[in-house]
């Protein structure tokens, strides 16, 4: 797909903004690896596609570069009021839409706006293999995308009060073997 045939399809699937960029211009800072190690999100150690198990930040890095071009896609939320719950369901809906776009284009890197959510609970904390490795897909922390810049390069806002904005990327055009 062209550049344009994207960006008209993330605005079809209803995602807010989108941005194509090259895999290069996404800003990675290694040291937001600390964050994910805080374990605020809960899912550090108990989700294959979360630090530790997804790979280093080197690792991860050179995942995100095997692939040439990347969509970067926004929705927004006016918080409701439900707290954590609605945030919960809004990233559910942001991984799905990330999903069904990637499909829709045949396939490629999916990086999502939360921890892996194909599977409730992931698998991982059971000690069994994962389910769904072909589905399983990484959020942007995993990768230390630095969301800020990238939101900022890409002429997206990235916060504003009463709003959740969430951010994923459909990663095309394999370069190499990740
Ligand atoms: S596909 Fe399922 S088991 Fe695998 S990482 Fe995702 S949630 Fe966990």
């Amino acid at each position: 797909m062209t550049d344009a045939e994207l960006l008209t399809l993330a605005g079809e699937l209803g995602f807010d903004r989108a941005a194509v960029l090259d895999t290069g211009e996404i800003p990675l800072e290694p040291a937001f690896r600390k964050y994910c190690q805080d374990n605020v999100c809960g899912k550090y150690g108990a989700n294959y596609a979360c630090p530790p198990d997804c790979g280093t930040t080197e690792e991860m890095a050179r995942r995100l570069r095997a692939y040439r071009r990347a969509l970067v896609l926004q929705t927004c939320w006016a918080l409701d009021g439900q707290g954590a719950e609605q945030i919960r369901s809004a990233k559910a809906s942001h991984n799905r839409m990330t999903r069904t776009l990637l499909d829709r284009c045949g396939g490629g890197l999916m990086v999502g706006a939360s921890g892996c959510d194909v599977c409730s609970p992931c698998l991982r904390p059971a000690g069994e293999p994962c389910r769904f490795p072909e589905l399983r897909f990484s959020c942007m922390s995993a990768y230390c995308i630095h969301v800020a810049k990238l939101a900022e390069r890409c002429g997206m806002t990235y916060y504003r009060e009463g709003t959740v904005h969430l951010f994923s990327l459909c990663c095309f055009d394999r370069l190499e073997e990740p």
